[in-house]
């Protein structure tokens, strides 16, 4: 099996995996076990661990450690965000109004649906035949309740990159919170949250060589952004997320962090010639094949395309590909990502991301393209 699906999730680099069996299993005898909030030597040591994950994440973002919260995944971020913003506004019974995008992960979606049934008002803009919003077209969506735009970064689907730093700026100057959810973005392209104009940001663990099930919330220190917290309890991460702090799962976060920032300045090259080689092998086989979104323009990872022709079912079994996002793939056959780019229903059922990482190489392409040969009818 080729694995080509790595906007889904990627597999644990083996320097993470091994700093997280160590932790686990204490190899170094520091006590890591230990509750981290214990102020005796074990729990001091994981909790020292801890800190030091916390600021490789910070690092990749270009901001400091007390302003990273850890999350379970980034559902969990992004539900702090935007809950975590509206709700002391609906409490007060103030107007709000959310702008986000049709074409985000269903944890914004469904978060914002929550919210609007609670009484924000929600705009989801349409993106453009790219899967592209323009600065205008949020300018042009902006009410005087305005309070909170949250727009993805990279499109996991069809990698488009959202103009983050002009939003950003634009968001500042009218003292409106932006929330990026930047789960394709982090360790794919540069992200530095002050010269970004970022408010909040969302990551996930498992989507960088990291174990699933931890993440990163993102919250801005100066000028302070203030949530209020979904969990309730002993005070953990600042008051922002409550629970025993997992060790293990934060020592994974951290060292994946630092191995996507050390090979940030090499990793997407490679990754777009990857692209581009098995796009124009496509293109070879099938005349007939598009690319959906922006070739040139997109995340370096993520290829999606229609291929017309061509058994996606048998596809699937020889090369872990996705036919829509993960998570609607189960009950939704045709990808409302697609569809909110005005691509044509017969189009968008034809259409196969593939997605790539550190350990696919040119072997991968040329037996995709091989085994897509055989999947012609
Ligand atoms: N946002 C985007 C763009 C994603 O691709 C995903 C995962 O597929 C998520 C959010 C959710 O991340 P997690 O699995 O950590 O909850």
């Amino acid at each position: 099996m080729i694995y080509l699906d790595y906007a889904a999730s990627t597999p644990i680099a083996p320097e993470v995996a091994k700093i997280m069996i160590d932790c686990i299993s204490d190899t170094a005898q520091t006590g890591q076990y230990a509750n981290p909030s214990s102020l005796h030597a074990p729990g001091v040591a994981a909790k020292k661990s801890i800190e030091a994950a916390r600021q490789s994440v910070a690092d990749l973002l270009h901001a400091t450690p007390e302003e990273i919260i850890f999350t379970s995944g980034a559902t969990e971020s992004i539900n702090t965000a935007l809950k975590g913003v509206i709700y002391p506004k609906l409490q007060n019974h103030q107007p709000c109004h959310i702008i986000t995008s049709q074409i985000e992960h269903s944890a914004t979606l469904e978060t914002c649906r929550h919210l609007a049934k609670l009484g924000a008002h929600v705009t989801y803009l349409k993106p453009d035949h790219r899967g592209q919003h323009t600065l205008e077209k949020i300018k042009a969506a902006m009410k005087p309740e305005t309070c909170l735009v949250s727009l993805h970064w990279v499109n996991n689907e069809v990698a488009a990159i959202q103009p983050i730093r002009d939003i950003g700026q634009y968001c500042r100057e009218k003292g409106i919170l932006l929330h990026t959810d930047a789960v394709q973005a982090a360790g794919k392209i540069p992200i530095d949250v002050i010269a970004d104009h970022i408010d909040l940001l969302s990551l996930s663990a498992h989507k960088f060589y990291g174990p699933k099930g931890i993440g990163a919330l993102y919250v801005r220190k100066s000028p302070q952004v203030r949530i209020s917290p979904l969990h309730h309890g002993s005070g953990h991460e600042r008051g922002y997320r409550a629970g025993t702090l997992p060790t293990h799962q934060i020592l994974g976060l951290g060292a994946a962090a630092k191995l996507v920032q050390s090979k940030l300045s090499t990793e997407p090259t490679r990754l777009k010639a990857l692209k581009l080689e098995l796009w124009h092998g496509i293109k070879q086989l099938i005349p007939t094949a598009e690319v959906n979104g922006d070739l040139d323009l997109g995340a370096p990872h993520i290829l999606s395309v229609v291929l017309p022709g061509v058994d996606r079912d048998a596809l699937q079994q020889k090369v872990a590909c996705s036919f829509s996002s993960a998570c609607h793939s189960s009950d939704i056959t045709v990808s409302f990502v697609l569809l909110a780019m005005d691509i044509p229903v017969d189009k968008a059922k034809q259409s196969v991301r593939f997605s790539m990482g550190l350990f696919t190489d040119e072997t991968d392409i040329k037996g995709t393209l091989s085994i897509l040969e055989h999947c012609l009818s």
